[in-house]
């Protein structure tokens, strides 16, 4: 079962969705990065497809203060 939000990033204001990771996590995940033929698909985290918007916001540094610390 894949549970997603839409969402856009507090800090850059980057359009994001939450897709949980094999471990259970969610991790916010670039919108653009989930699409496929223009039509959103949200699956498990893939890090081979999707990108993660932790590796392209500008204000990286201010999430992980926010306590999300990668494993
Ligand atoms: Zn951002």
């Amino acid at each position: 079962m894949t549970i997603t939000k839409l969402a856009t990033c507090k800090s850059c204001g980057a359009k994001i969705v939450f897709l949980k990771t094999t471990s259970g996590k969610f991790i916010p995940v670039n919108y653009e990065s989930v699409l496929e033929n223009k039509i959103a698909s949200y699956e498990i985290f893939n890090s081979k497809k999707h990108t993660s918007h932790f590796a392209t916001c500008p204000n990286a540094s201010k999430h992980r203060k926010h306590g999300v610390s990668p494993k």
